[in-house]
């Protein structure tokens, strides 16, 4: 454990992600004191009982309050109103980073109301489980993991936040001593890679469990019968955070689209397949997305157990 690397750290909401960041901060001696803050008094009476954190206030601005690392880990579309509701009480030279699974519309809640003096870096730890809530949270969650840094590139931001080099090194040793390899990408293109390889799996698998719990022929009982088949994969996915993803969908809209229009595309020209008995344009899409599969498990993002890694290590998102 080497020295912390910040003094006083404010993790402004504790659900799975906030949780997991104040248990691997305290891990790895990243930091001196947590402050955290939940709105609901059920949630930060759980924090309380977790000691999940030195403090945990019943106001945002307390948390933030003399703050080095401000850490917005509530759902994204509550960024701009807490940005909004601790600008006055940030230190200069404190550093606001987030954990929102999109960035553009981050970067245009947030930085507008931060004061000059104050850094901002928004991020994205790539690395998650279905569950939400304090409980939820464990301190090797980003073990292995990617954390994409998205610094408001070369110039500044709107506002004129731009983040020194010094800043996002510190936030990305931080997330290195909380386990994750650390990757620095342009907000834009974060949003597009996520769109496809999380926000539209997210949302077939929404899809999808809720066609089959409305086709009448289908019985509820049946489908939780014979889920032993992809169903079931569908399912965990689609347990995922209401909240959460409802955000995640109304602030990466124009990304999501975009791949949902060449997604649909696609799903057109199986369909032509099957109707056709194209057997080797199906077995040839099978056969590239079979090595896709077997690229993400040699690059040690998921495990080749029979359960598809759903017990060795859950991540999502
Ligand atoms: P979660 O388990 O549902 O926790 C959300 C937390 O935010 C709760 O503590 C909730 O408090 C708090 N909160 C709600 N509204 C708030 C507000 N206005 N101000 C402050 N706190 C508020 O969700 P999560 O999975 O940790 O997700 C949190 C963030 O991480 C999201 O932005 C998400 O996009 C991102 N993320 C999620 C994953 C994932 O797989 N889950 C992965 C990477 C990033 P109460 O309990 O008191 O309501």
């Amino acid at each position: 454990m080497s020295a912390p690397l910040f003094r006083r750290m404010a993790i402004l909401g504790l659900g799975l992600i906030g949780s997991s960041v104040a248990q691997a901060a305290r891990r790895g001696g990243l930091v001196e004191e947590i402050a955290g803050f939940a709105p609901s008094p059920r949630t930060r009476a759980r924090a309380q009982e977790l000691a999940l954190c030195d403090e945990v206030c019943t106001t945002a601005s307390a948390a933030a309050a003399d703050a080095d690392l401000v850490m917005l880990c509530a759902p994204v579309g509550a960024f701009g109103g807490l940005a909004q509701e601790i600008a006055g009480v940030l230190k200069p030279g404190a550093t606001v980073t987030d954990v929102g699974s999109v960035k553009m519309a981050v970067i245009r809640d947030v930085g507008p109301h931060l004061p000059d003096g104050v850094h901002f870096v928004p991020g994205h730890p790539i690395a998650g489980t279905e569950q939400s809530g304090p409980d939820a949270g464990f301190a090797d969650l980003f073990d292995g993991r990617w954390c994409i840094l998205t610094p408001i590139g070369g110039a500044d931001d709107d506002a004129g936040h731009m983040a020194d080099r010094a800043e996002v090194e510190a936030l990305a040793r931080f997330w290195r001593g909380c386990g994750s390899n650390v990757e620095v990408m342009d907000p834009h293109h974060h949003d597009l890679v996520l769109a496809i390889t999380s926000h539209l799996p997210h949302l077939i698998a929404y899809n999808i469990v809720g066609t089959a719990a409305d086709l009448e022929t289908v019985t509820q009982s049946d489908v939780i019968k014979y889920s032993a088949g992809g169903f079931r994969d569908f399912t965990r996915i689609a347990a995922s955070d209401p909240t959460m993803w409802r955000d995640v969908f109304l602030n990466n809209r124009d990304a999501v689209l975009e791949m949902l229009g060449r997604f649909t595309e696609d799903l057109s020209s199986l369909q032509r397949a099957i109707r056709w008995g194209d057997g080797e344009a199906l077995h040839a899409l099978f056969s590239r997305t079979r090595k896709i599969r077997r690229g993400i498990i040699d690059a040690g993002q998921d495990a080749a157990v029979p359960d598809f890694g759903r017990h060795a290590t859950p991540k999502s998102d």
